[in-house]
């Protein structure tokens, strides 16, 4: 198709179909500028922060962009369970946003992978798909076909603290033999527990990788001063 064809497609679709936002249903936008004035970031009433880990996680820091409630939780819900892909882009806009004010140093961004099972029943990767509109703003290029899911693992909001651990070590692989790249940012959509971030960070740490960051654009858990989040 065209440009001016896809164009004229795009406009009466948009006559049709108009955008409502996620979270409000005004019409318009995806995702509303009042509500994305809404969201609170994370930890609540401070400037999001950049937290140093300890080796043993195998992050060297972990940035967590927004709490996980309101219209952010009902535009993550849009997103990811009703498929509608197009939100990718205002919710990419917000991590873009806040790597302008809070750099995390990296060679390549890395999201967290969905198991294959997972993978085929929502048809797409999530993170993934978040990580492709971020790619351009911030110059990084996008590798997911390198970490993989090992096994299938239990939903980690259903697992105590100690289980989480347990549940997903060992769970990723990075599967090339070719190394990981040096410096890794590492994506997640909405973090319930840092195990899953600290498992991939294992992986890929063990096949070369120096440094690993790891992003998520929100969470729902408090913020923790120890290293299990
Ligand atoms: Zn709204």
């Amino acid at each position: 198709m065209t440009g001016s064809l896809q164009t004229l497609v795009d406009t009466i679709l948009g006559l049709l179909f108009p955008d409502r936002c996620a979270s409000c249903g005004r019409v318009g936008s995806l995702f509303c500028a009042e509500c994305q004035a809404e969201l609170r970031p994370y930890p609540a009433g401070s400037p999001t922060v950049t937290h140093p880990y300890d080796r043993s996680t195998f992050l060297d820091a972990a940035a967590v962009v927004f709490v996980f409630e309101g219209p952010l939780r009902d535009a993550v819900h849009c997103f990811k369970y009703k498929r509608i892909r197009r939100m990718a882009r205002p919710l990419s806009n917000l991590l873009q946003a806040y790597l302008a004010l809070h750099p995390l140093p990296a060679d390549a961004i890395i999201p967290v992978p969905l198991h294959h099972h997972r993978l085929k029943q929502r048809g797409f990767n999530q993170t993934e798909v978040l990580a492709q509109h971020l790619s351009p703003a911030c110059g990084l290029p996008v590798l997911a076909r390198g970490l993989e899911r090992s096994r299938h693992t239990e939903h980690q909001a259903r697992l105590a603290a100690q289980e989480r651990l347990s549940n997903v070590r060992g769970a990723f692989v990075w599967q090339p033999s070719t190394p990981p790249p040096t410096r890794v940012l590492l994506l997640d959509d909405v973090l319930t527990t840092g195990a899953t971030l600290g498992a991939c960070a294992q992986a890929l740490r063990a096949a070369g990788t120096r440094e690993v960051r790891a992003l998520a654009l929100a969470s729902s858990r408090p913020e923790r001063s120890d290293h299990s989040i």
